[in-house]
């Protein structure tokens, strides 16, 4: 039988507590997390011990929106290489999800433990384009087609739902009826407001950006049935929109009011205008650019071309960059509000599906984003514990506690004293085994670009 191992003398962040203690001790056993003490531990020949005083030791990171069927297996190295343990894939062909899933968990491609939704679910009668961005979509064409659709996708085993910006309300309350709670629903909504969405019952709401929108934009730049997501109008709309949203409107406050009352889950993806925060040419100098995948890149130059944004750059995200950062400052806002009113914030990023930032580092800038709005433990909790709750597995992943899987991450740096410190992480631990985050960096096939002065 392999040791238990004692990490002796760290400062630890469970998830849950506002504060790091120092001095403890925790204990894993096979790929839980057995016990944690403040009096060292066990020793002897049946535990191996790692004596990390000074070191910083916290929950494994979660990221509940990524597409991973995407990139390639290699691409997936990168979440574990930044901490990220568990993701969820809120929109992937359900075979090919699946499939990941089953071999992540079996240890075949190195990455997160995975959870999956299946396809986006749109609604009506749609036709969707050829390629990765089509594949990862279908729909529910009425009422009556959802019991059949929502049951196939439960039988097959997905952990979630994942309802998209097309679907009507009627639609929305027969899938939601169907799936009946028995796992979590989120929607990236449109055609239904968050509002409407959450009095049917749906569990979460993804992109701060977008879900919330109408009810939070003014009463005329709201978008309707014609809009569409991929339609270079939809930034440009949407920008304005939020920057001339009023966040204590009696809209911005019904909803936030509902959501905490609720409890439902707000995945932020606030990363999606993360260059437009920084500028495209403060972007371009960014060292985490050498980690986009290839298969990444190819799919933002072809959704470039589908929205006729042209082809600038990789980091670019197919609308103009920089037009985007007041209402990013707004979207942070109201992050802040629903955080303080007791929303639930959870972390998440888009990653794979949309080039930039790469996969696992994209969640690094997430919790930069979040601490701006909410401070840096509150950052930290929306990538571990809420998360967590998001996919309601709270009483296994997410928080440093026993019975918990032995999902441990190693900095040198604290965190919580600023989450840029996630970049001191040193080791990461995936239901007890420990990887070498810079050695899976190391053997990534990193680009080369001239003007960053690096090799690959
Ligand atoms: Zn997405």
């Amino acid at each position: 039988m392999a040791k238990d191992i004692v990490l002796r003398n760290v400062r630890l962040i469970d998830g849950i507590a506002d504060q790091a203690r120092d001095n403890v001790s925790i204990v894993i056993s096979g790929d839980r997390i057995k016990a944690i003490t403040t009096d060292g531990g066990p020793s002897g020949p049946n535990v191996e011990v790692i004596d990390l005083a000074g070191k910083t030791v916290m929950p494994g990171l979660i990221d509940t929106h990524v597409h991973s069927t995407l990139v390639s297996d290699i691409d997936l190295s990168l979440f574990l290489a930044t901490g990220v343990t568990t993701a969820r894939d809120v929109g992937g062909r359900l075979d090919k999800v699946l499939t990941l899933r089953e071999r992540l968990s079996k240890g075949e491609v190195l990455g997160p433990r995975l959870f999956v939704c299946g396809p986006l679910l749109d609604g009506g009668h749609k036709t969707f384009p050829d390629g990765a961005f089509g594949e990862i979509l279908d729909t529910v064409t009425s009422v009556e087609a959802a019991p059949g659709k929502i049951n196939s996708l439960l039988d097959a085993g997905v952990d979630g739902i994942k309802l998209y910006f097309g679907m009507t309300p009627d639609i929305m309350e027969a899938c939601l009826n169907t799936v009946d709670k028995q796992v979590p629903v989120t929607g990236h909504i449109g055609a239904t407001t968050a509002i409407e969405a959450i009095k049917l019952g749906i569990d979460g709401l993804e992109h701060m950006w977008i879900s919330p929108y109408n009810n939070i934009c003014p009463v005329e730049m709201r978008f309707g049935p014609e809009m569409s997501m991929m339609s270079s109008r939809f930034p440009k709309v949407t920008f304005q929109g939020w920057e001339e949203a009023d966040l204590q409107g009696p809209g911005a406050q019904e909803l936030f009011n509902l959501m905490a009352e609720k409890q439902v889950k707000m995945g932020t993806t606030l990363d999606l205008l993360w260059v437009d925060n920084i500028g495209i040419e403060e972007a371009l100098k960014d060292t985490d650019r050498i980690y986009i995948p290839e298969s990444g890149l190819a799919h933002q130059r072809s959704l470039a071309k589908v929205v006729k944004a042209g082809e600038e750059w990789d980091i670019h995200t197919g609308y103009p960059p920089g037009n985007g950062k007041k209402a990013l400052e707004k979207q942070k806002e109201a992050v802040r509000i629903l955080h303080d009113k007791g929303g639930v914030i959870v972390g998440g990023t888009d990653c794979c599906g949309i080039a930039y930032p790469p996969p696992g580092f994209a969640l690094w800038r997430e919790a930069e984003l979040l601490a701006d709005a909410i401070g840096d433990m509150a950052a930290l909790k929306a990538i571990t514990a809420s998360a967590a709750s998001a996919l309601r597995k709270e009483d296994e992943l997410g928080t440093i506690k026993p019975g918990c899987y032995a999902d441990i991450l190693v900095l040198e740096k604290d965190p919580s004293e600023d989450v840029k410190n996630l970049r001191s992480l040193e080791r990461v631990f995936r239901s007890g085994v420990e990887y070498d985050p810079k050695g899976l960096l190391a053997a990534y096939p990193a680009r080369d670009f001239d003007n960053l002065g690096m090799a690959s």
